[in-house]
């Protein structure tokens, strides 16, 4: 958008959706930039709804740095520190105030704890300055129930639900026969994570990945978009009626 189109859209109540991704390991067949992709093209999809029922909004450009310690031990993760994280969240919700918009609703695929911890920070400091914002947590019920097997498992880093939703929005970016060779790894890293695990080396993912990636389809990952579009675009009009 332009800024003249940006304005015109505050002025009009829209709400904003800021996708929350990263840039971390997604095991050997997706790119760094997959929670990227994927909160991206999970807001567009919630804006595409909100449009249908008559609500305005627009997509920011997405976070595509957070908390990834979890893969720091993997080739092209950057990390930032917890602090970095919360204040960029917070200033990009404040910024988006002063911008005109009705509020701020984060859309987050990046499903690492510190992460969650620096969104949900991020999200009350801004409330208490006097923003608008909301953080729908998929990874608690009743959110979570509606993404699938693996998804609840807990084996959910770049096995099948990650690789559908990027087949299903950047089939290209998928190494496809590589993900058709990988074993399923059924560790569950939420177990992990509960155990004091800090990393996927520690959590039994020695090539960043969890699940079932050869599993993976197109229409399963069109299916998860509906899901979380729809988490996403019930948060915004629950925020705008709030
Ligand atoms: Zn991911």
């Amino acid at each position: 958008m332009t800024y003249e189109e940006a304005a015109a859209a505050a002025s009009q109540g829209a709400v904003a959706l800021l996708p929350a991704g990263a840039t971390e390991a997604h095991g050997p067949h997706l790119p760094l930039s997959t929670d990227v992709i994927i909160s991206e093209t999970a807001a567009l999809r919630a804006a595409r709804r909100l449009s249908d029922e008559g609500v305005a909004s627009v997509v920011l450009p997405p976070l595509a740095y957070a908390v990834t310690e979890f893969a720091a031990d993997f080739g092209g993760t950057i990390s930032l520190s917890l602090e970095t994280a919360t204040a960029l969240a917070h200033d990009v919700i404040m910024g988006a105030h002063r911008a005109g918009f009705s509020g701020v609703v984060v859309c987050n695929a990046h499903l690492e704890p510190g992460n969650l911890a620096a969104l949900k920070a991020a999200v009350k400091s801004a409330n208490e300055a006097g923003g608008w914002a909301a953080f729908p947590d998929v990874t608690r019920k009743p959110h979570a129930l509606r993404l699938g097997e693996e998804f609840k498992s807990g084996a959910c880093h770049a096995g099948s639900y990650e690789t559908s939703l990027v087949l299903a929005a950047e089939p290209f970016m998928v190494r496809d026969e590589v993900a058709q060779a990988l074993a399923p790894n059924p560790n569950s890293l939420s177990v992990a994570i509960r155990d004091g695990k800090g990393s996927f080396l520690e959590a039994g993912g020695p090539r960043a990945y969890f699940g079932y990636p050869a599993d993976a389809t197109a229409t399963e990952g069109e299916s998860l978009y509906a899901e979380l579009s729809a988490i996403f675009a019930e948060s915004a009009k629950a925020l705008l009626a709030a």
